[in-house]
């Protein structure tokens, strides 16, 4: 079940029962109330006027007495003359106005005095008797009539006095019944029950003409006593008390419908209103949950944008505000990682080409290192090569770093070595927190297949966070695969230095000795810079092979190249010509410094003999020196010239030096024994 419709349910719950408690008061107490009000009044009514009509009769029955009383006294002429009897009883009728005195016989009326002794006969015309309780008439009612008076012919004496809707209209004021209607019915007769007459109202007051039709069934039942019911929008009270002959009904329009529809109307407009009300609460407390969940369910599809936008000091409101400020978070923290991630992407892919494209180690170490920087969010990046045992530094980043940068730092540098160290030893990734005078650092070994070849040693800067996970994993797929990209980097530059390498001596060969010589040819010419070349063989060294054997004979060659290596400097370049024939280009170096250099050889060589296990032999060398530009303008000139006084050399008896002569190496300039 939703939210909406258990909290309809419980808010309609706590709304049902005034409702109900309303319609119970509406639909049953007032109209019960309203009915008892009615009925009260309506007995009051009957009880007044019925005490009032007892009156009248009681007053009739005493005036008819009285009339026969002094008709009685006056003797028998009084009974039979119209005139006497008239006088007789005169004076009693003006005393009670309305009334009128009659005597009558079976025949005959003797005598009247009155409003109605002429035009109406008690034989004949309708009335209710108060003495005899019975209904004959309906027009003019209420007489009492002397039961016995003596004489011949029988007489009798008859007060009567008319009740119509004027007297009762008159009784309902001055008994101040307000809105209780009077109707006077004839009393049924005994002889004729439920006769005609009957059901016939005698008198009625002006107001309640209405309300009579539907009583007469209601009244036909009632035969007696007192009937109280409600008949076509009237509640009424009949009566049929002692001494008055006349059933009495008292009738009030039945408040009832009016009211109660007025007040049905209202329940029903207060349980429209009510839910009217619910469903506006409803919404107001749900929708902003609906508006939540819609937006829960958008950020949940990957629609990062999705805001609540509810503003509010309640509850909901800071739920909702919370929502947002969570959805804020998420969106910039995806941005952020998207970011960084294309950054990776970027890192690795330019890092992929690098790794492709670099043979040179130097820049390798640069485009790892850096990379590596990169991925780490470091300021500061070292490289190492070697393992273990020996580890050295071969790279910083940045390479020019201000003083007080980390990079030019001692003892950051050396907090970084110590951890390269643990990590060539360890062979494993290391992170601290906090390396001497930098942030947080790491080394990661780069391996050849398992083999730790170095190490890079990267730094964040003082007070930066710690390494995440997502640093870690960038530092170590990048070392993986720069530790193969620095092994292919290493032995391609050792299968180049051993292309250009003579093996049994470690000098140059000849493919070297051309590139490096046309080389610093060209940078003398443009630089007007002197160079000069020395052309070596070693004397007769045919027969150093055929005395001690070829074995010794290499043994020499390397010694000899070991005693050349020692009289030159790191700039110069010493190349194997042929079979025991070497030349040296010397840069940066004219005529007479070649001399020196070989006038040094020659000594070199000739001061120690050379041994290899029990062997012993002393060689010598022959040496031919040509120099930029005297002796020639390019390689094959100065070549030629060197040559020239190599032979010259071994010509003038070998162990001694041979300077070329100026005109292209043909004549010799200086000769030398050392
Ligand atoms: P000289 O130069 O003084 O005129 O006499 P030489 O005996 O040195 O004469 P030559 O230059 O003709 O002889 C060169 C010898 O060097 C020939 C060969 O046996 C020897 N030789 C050349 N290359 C090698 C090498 O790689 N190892 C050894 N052991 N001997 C070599
Ligand atoms: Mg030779
Ligand atoms: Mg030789």
């Amino acid at each position: 079940m939703s939210l909406r419709a258990r909290l309809a349910l419980v808010l309609a719950g706590t709304m049902v029962g005034p409702l109900l408690a309303a319609g119970l008061i509406v639909g049953v107490m007032v109209p019960r109330a309203t009915d008892r009000a009615a009925d009260s009044d309506l007995r009051q009514a009957v009880s007044a006027t019925t005490t009032v009509l007892g009156e009248r009769c009681l007053g009739l029955a005493d005036l008819a007495t009285a009339a026969a009383a002094r008709l009685a006294s006056a003797g028998p002429a009084s009974r039979t003359d119209a005139a006497t009897a008239s006088a007789l009883v005169g004076p009693l009728v003006a005393a009670r106005p309305g009334a009128t005195v009659m005597l009558v016989t079976t025949d005959q009326t003797i005598a009247a005095a009155g409003p109605l002794a002429s035009g109406w006969d008690p034989r004949t015309a309708a009335g209710a008797s108060c003495s005899r309780r019975s209904a004959v008439a309906t027009e003019l009612v209420e007489w009492a009539e002397l039961p016995v008076v003596t004489g011949v012919p029988p007489a009798r004496v008859v007060a009567v006095q008319p009740v119509d809707g004027a007297v009762l209209d008159a009784l309902r004021r001055s008994l101040d019944l307000g809105d209780v209607q009077l109707v006077l019915l004839a009393e049924p007769d005994r002889g004729q029950p439920g006769g005609p007459a009957s059901e016939r109202p005698v008198a009625r007051t002006q107001a309640s003409r209405d309300g009579v039709a539907g009583m007469r069934r209601a009244l036909a039942r009632a035969s007696a006593g007192t009937v109280t019911g409600e008949v076509d929008g009237w509640r009424f009270r009949l009566s049929r008390a002692p001494g008055v002959p006349f059933g009495l009904v008292a009738l009030t329009p039945a408040a009832g419908d009016g009211l109660q529809r007025t007040l049905l109307a209202v329940v029903v407009l207060a349980a429209a209103a009510l839910i009217g009300t619910l469903t506006v609460i409803t919404n107001r407390l749900t929708r902003p949950l609906a508006q939540l969940t819609g937006v829960a369910r958008r950020l949940g599809g990957g629609d990062l944008t999705a805001r609540t936008g509810i503003r509010g000091t309640d509850e909901v409101g800071s739920l909702a505000a919370a929502f947002d400020k969570m959805a804020d978070d998420l969106e910039s923290t995806v941005e952020e990682l998207r970011s960084s991630q294309s950054a990776l992407s970027h890192t690795f892919a330019r890092f992929g080409e690098a790794l492709g494209a670099t043979h040179d180690l130097e820049s390798l170490l640069r485009t790892v290192v850096q990379a590596v920087m990169r991925g780490s969010e470091a300021v500061v990046g070292t490289a190492y090569l070697g393992d273990a045992k020996s580890l050295d530094l071969r790279f910083v980043e940045p390479e020019d770093a201000p003083s007080g940068h980390l990079a030019s730092s001692a003892e950051a540098m050396a907090g970084l070595a110590d951890l390269a160290d643990d990590a060539a030893r360890s062979e494993e990734l290391v992170v601290t927190d906090l390396v001497d005078a930098a942030g947080p650092a790491l080394a990661v070994p780069l391996r050849r297949e398992e083999r730790v070849i170095g190490v890079l040693a990267v730094a964040r800067d003082t007070g930066e966070a710690p390494f995440d996970a997502l640093a870690l994993d960038a530092v170590t797929a990048l070392a993986a695969h720069a530790g193969t990209a620095v092994a292919n980097v290493r032995v391609h530059e050792e299968t180049s230095r051993q292309s250009v390498t003579d093996s049994l001596t470690g000098a140059g060969n000849y493919r070297h000795l051309k590139s490096t010589l046309a080389k610093e040819v060209e940078r003398a010419t443009r630089f007007s810079r002197p160079l000069s070349l020395l052309m070596l063989d070693l004397d007769h060294f045919k027969q150093v092979n055929d005395t001690a054997g070829h074995a010794f004979g290499d043994a020499v060659l390397r010694e000899f190249a070991r005693r050349l290596f020692g009289c030159l400097r790191e700039v110069d370049v010493v190349a194997r010509y042929g079979g025991e024939e070497f030349v040296v280009v010397l840069p940066e170096t004219a005529a007479e410094g070649a001399c020196a250099v070989a006038a040094r050889i020659v000594e070199a060589v000739r001061h120690e003999p050379f041994r290899a296990g029990s062997k012993s032999r002393t060689v010598t060398v022959s040496v031919g020196v040509s120099s930029f530009p005297d002796h020639g303008r390019n390689s094959s000139e100065l070549m030629r010239a060197a040559d020239a006084a190599l032979y010259t050399a071994k010509r003038d008896g070998r162990d001694r030096w041979v300077l070329a002569g100026a005109s292209g190496g043909k004549g010799v300039a200086v000769a030398q024994t050392g």
